[in-house]
């Protein structure tokens, strides 16, 4: 690569930095594969007919360095007032314990969903910790690991309140009025496609309505006042209907839990346990519900089960509800949710403690009472007469009131009828209680913040006495050891080390794409300039996000072939959704409202048929051929019949078994024929950046998923991001905000998410990848991707069948071994391979998706070549392994295979294998100079779900 003198300042190119094999290694790995260069490579795999004839323009790869100071310059952009907003939405102290040793940390952040338990004990034990607070402060029996944000959680409630209602005729949800604004706007887009009927009015009017399937009530109301709703959802729950209550978290730590006042759904956001505001997420949603609801509850529940040989392990529980089994009668389409975020949350409360979260909920509660007491001394007058930290103070002259609280750098809650809302928090000081008197009072205002508190001391009635909590909250031991930062800095350090991540060994998960997460991206993601800002802040006061967005938008645009993009969802699922509602939008303003089918074809991941539900569709399915393709014949069979309730089609490029289907044009064109729409599934980008897009295919919407191929990391299990890309056709349909005006979209729209921009604070990261890479690394590294594919493809095709090939007997940017055959052969399935590569030091790659019985590996371009040669050389020596089995030399029964993977315990027991404590832990040199040791034997699946129990466990059970 020649660069300019210009381009050699600030240090190293970041190209070679990301992508894992050097130009000599991709030469070898190349002369193996039979192709000359890596263009001649991509010429073989990719038909020729979708092949760019100019690489999206998106500049020129800028160093490290380089690309850090201008993004600091465009964060600069960003003014950071002290916002008061409140809305669901708080300013926090993060404890800088885990924010160094969680949020920054590549331990923590690179890890992937926890489908393999056994090398996941650490994060899964964090995730059962935020159930327990979860099931703490809600009082009820069951939580889950955390859904993407609160609107969307309420909607998820409301999805559920309909699945586990017994008024199967009811059609109608109720929300009450004060419940926040962008979570009614979400839960009114998810009504409008199920067909529901939402009533928001006054709660005291919820008994009118007889049409209840559920209600939906805010503890704490948007305005701030507090409602003891306990009659109400008593007569609701005996008219059968299903009690839905959101919850300010940090409030539940003074108000009596919601479980108490009769709520059989309780919800929130944990953003204000430690998490930045990022200008909207991301953040983790809490969900609990009562047990009897357990099979109807969305998203990932971790449970305590036991391992092989009968200790303690965690796992998720019941997976079987999920779409990747359920498809389109799946709970939801949630895949990615907020793993990271959720911990974070878990940890602030197992760092504070029960002691310490209360001292903090009552300082913000008792600076309330004093703002409160100091106003109405004034003369103001308050809306409500309880409250926990918001106030809504009725001003006659609310533009001067504002204006003035600008001046001193102060956001107040700006949208209310003759009103202006104030939310405090925990950064909030006495110096900050003067400014505001200053703002609402007149300078000067001349109020002894002292006297006044003596007087709230003693007589706060601001939250009724039959709300506040009697019952504990965090009795667990985990919630009363880690108050030290030494012990809470190894509490983290502990779990960290029972997990492998990135920086352990590669994660090879086809269709997941474990790339480099590199920490020029991570850096920028907690400048205060980016993480501080409330996301319904004033527009003017977030400039350095709207160059952002504007940026990484036209970038996206570029390199997707598409017109426009969306930013708002927050999962690659939620970006499903959302592209399928602004189809249905779409058709609907032709008059085509009827068109309601999606064509699936049946490879596709679980998502896409969950999504269809939730959009409203009815799910075809269409056939793939032996070679895996989509059947053209039965596409267009299946898109005749369906005629003019064609919808759409769903189709993954390249196909999720791995191949750029020559035929995708024709399929695209058949759909478009018969008056649908093409979605693209983006999550396979990896293998089109640079050298085809979705727009160029001939597709109308694809969502983007930027925690895979635009190095977001996975963060256990999130945080996501999934923006969706459309053609200009479909521009004005796509996602709107009903609190924030958006700008170049009809915002008529429904929003699908809480945040307008989704987990905003996250995109710096895809924006420092793409613009350190610039338009010729990108396209490198999706030539890279396959390079390595093919490498891993070419060197363990006699060991073990690749199942699909493209024309030339190459595969795309990932490849899927058939283990079925050994199954047959000698009885060793994928599971036992995928458990003894963790012996060998390795995440397994994707196991039985898209087919059963197979073993999906996808390497990245990010990985080196001297790391997938060690991976290959662990699936060889596991293939050894096998023909011993296979020979009889060792029993099907006892075999390092099925009896991995091995801990250190089992070797200080006497051993009786007919193998050597040194094979099973130490098959290879590699593994000898750098062992990871997972702390627990194969996980009991079948004990876990028939014992659900998804609570800490009692420390003396733990052996
Ligand atoms: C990962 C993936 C999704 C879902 O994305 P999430 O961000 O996990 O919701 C959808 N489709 C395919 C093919 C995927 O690999």
């Amino acid at each position: 690569m020649n660069r300019t003198i210009k381009q050699l300042e600030y240090g190293e190119s970041f190209i070679e930095r990301h992508i894992g094999p050097s130009a000599e290694q991709r030469q070898q790995m190349l002369e193996i594969i039979g192709a000359k260069s890596l263009d001649e490579l991509t010429q073989f795999i990719v038909p020729a007919d979708i092949q760019l004839p100019h690489p999206p323009a998106t500049g020129d790869a800028q160093t490290e360095h380089q690309a850090l100071a201008e993004l600091k310059a465009i964060a600069e952009q960003n003014q950071r007032y002290k916002s008061y907003i409140g809305m669901g939405y708080n300013a926090v102290l993060t404890p800088p314990v885990i924010l160094r040793n969680m949020l920054e940390n590549p331990g923590w952040y690179t890890a992937y969903t926890p489908y393999q338990p056994e090398v996941s004990q650490g994060r899964l034990e964090a995730l059962l910790n935020f159930q327990q607070m979860t099931q703490d402060l809600t009082g009820l029996d069951l939580a889950s690991a955390s859904l993407l944000d609160e609107a969307t959680a309420a909607a998820e409630a409301m999805a559920m309140a309909k699945r586990a209602s017994k008024l199967k005729l009811a059609n109608s949800f109720f929300v009450a009025e004060d419940v926040h604004p962008q979570t009614i706007d979400v839960v009114k887009t998810r009504a409008e496609a199920f067909g529901f009927n939402v009533i928001v009015g006054p709660a005291s009017h919820v008994l009118n309505h007889s049409d209840l399937f559920g209600a939906l009530v805010q503890l704490t109301g948007t305005t701030g006042e507090l409602h003891d709703d306990s009659a109400l959802l008593q007569q609701l729950k005996q008219r059968g209907v299903i009690t839905c209550m959101a919850a300010d978290i940090m409030s539940l730590v003074l108000l009596e839990s919601p479980a108490t006042m009769g709520a059989d759904v309780v919800f929130g956001s944990s953003q204000r346990f430690g998490v930045p505001m990022g200008y909207g997420g991301p953040h983790a949603a809490f969900f609990a519900c009562r047990d009897e609801f357990k099979r109807s509850m969305p998203g990932r529940i971790i449970g305590v089960s036991k391992d092989a040989a009968g200790n303690t392990a965690l796992r998720m529980a019941m997976q079987t509800r999920e779409q990747h089994i359920r498809r389109e009668k799946a709970n939801s389409n949630i895949c990615t949710s907020q793993v990271l975020l959720a911990n974070i949350a878990g940890f602030y409360a197992v760092y504070h403690g029960p002691t310490g979260l209360k001292r903090i909920a009552q300082r913000i509660h008792r600076l309330t009472d004093i703002l409160a007491a100091g106003l109405q001394q004034k003369g103001l007058t308050l809306r409500h007469q309880s409250w926990f930290d918001t106030l809504c103070v009725e001003i006659a002259d609310k533009a001067a009131v504002l204006t003035r609280a600008l001046s001193f750098g102060v956001n107040l809650r700006a949208d209310l009828d003759g009103a202006v809302g104030i939310s405090l928090d925990e950064t909030t000081t006495v110096d900050d209680l003067n400014t505001l008197f200053d703002i609402l009072c007149g300078d000067h205002a001349d109020i002894d913040i002292d006297v006044l508190d003596r007087q709230c001391i003693t007589q706060s009635q601001s939250i009724p006495a039959a709300l506040l909590r009697q019952t504990p909250i965090l009795t667990h031991p985990v919630f009363n050891s880690y108050h030290s930062e030494t012990e809470m800095m190894r509490y983290m350090h502990r779990l960290e080390r029972k997990d492998l991540a990135l920086n352990q060994a590669m994660i090879p998960l086809g269709s997941c794409t474990m790339k480099l997460n590199a920490a020029a991206e991570m850096i920028p993601i907690t400048w205060p300039e980016f993480a501080e800002l409330h996301p319904f802040c004033p527009p003017e006061q977030a400039t350095g996000y709207q160059i952002l967005l504007g940026q990484l938008s036209q970038w996206l645009a570029q390199i997707t072939g598409y017109d426009a993009v969306c930013m708002q969802p927050n999962s690659g699922a939620q970006g499903e959704y959302a592209g399928l509602l602004t189809i249905r939008r779409y058709h609907e303003s032709r008059g085509q409202g009827n068109r309601h089918i999606c064509l699936i074809p049946s490879s596709a991941h679980g998502t896409n048929p969950a999504s269809a539900q939730m959009a409203g569709m009815s799910v075809v399915v269409v056939d793939c051929d032996k070679q895996g393709n989509v059947d053209l014949q039965d596409l267009r069979a299946k898109a005749q019949q369906s005629g003019d309730e064609l919808s759409c089609i769903m189709v993954t490029y390249p196909s999720t078994h791995g191949v750029y289907e020559e035929t995708i044009r024709e399929v695209c064109n058949i759909v478009h024929q018969f008056g649908g729409q093409v979605y693209l599934d983006g999550a396979n980008m990896n293998a089109q950046v640079g050298i085809t897009t979705p727009g160029y295919i001939g597709a109308d919407v694809s969502h983007l998923n930027l925690h895979k191929t635009f190095s977001i990391p996975h963060g256990g299990g999130g945080p996501g991001m999934g923006p969706i890309g459309v053609k200009k056709h479909l521009a004005p349909f796509v996602p709107g905000h009903s609190v924030v005006q958006l700008e170049g979209v009809i915002t008529h729209q429904g929003a699908v998410s809480a945040a307008p921009f989704g987990s905003a604070s996250i995109l710096p990261i895809s924006w420092m990848y793409i613009h350190m890479m610039g338009a010729e690394g990108l396209k490198m590294a999706s030539q890279v991707a396959i390079l390595n594919a093919n490498y891993i493809a070419r060197r363990l095709k006699d060991a073990y069948p690749v199942l699909y090939y493209g024309v030339d007997g190459l595969v795309a940017h990932e490849c899927i071994l058939d283990i079925r055959p050994l199954k047959e052969e000698c009885g060793i399935t994928e599971m036992d391979i995928a458990k003894r590569l963790i012996d060998y030091g390795f995440h397994a790659p994707t196991m039985s998706f898209p087919v059963a019985g197979t073993l999906m590996v996808e390497p990245t371009e990010s990985e080196s070549k001297v790391e997938l040669d060690r991976f290959i050389d662990a699936m060889l020596a596991i293939r050894s392994e096998i023909r011993r089995v296979h020979s009889g030399e060792w029993p099907l029964d006892d075999n390092p295979l099925v009896n991995a993977p091995h801990v250190q315990g089992e070797l200080v027991h006497e051993w009786n294998h007919p193998y050597s404590r040194d094979l099973a832990v130490f098959p290879s040199q590699a593994v000898f100079h750098n062992k990871y040791w997972p702390t627990v034997k194969r996980l009991d699946d079948v004990y876990g779900d028939r014992n659900l129990f998804c609570s800490c466990v009692p420390v003396g059970e733990y052996r």
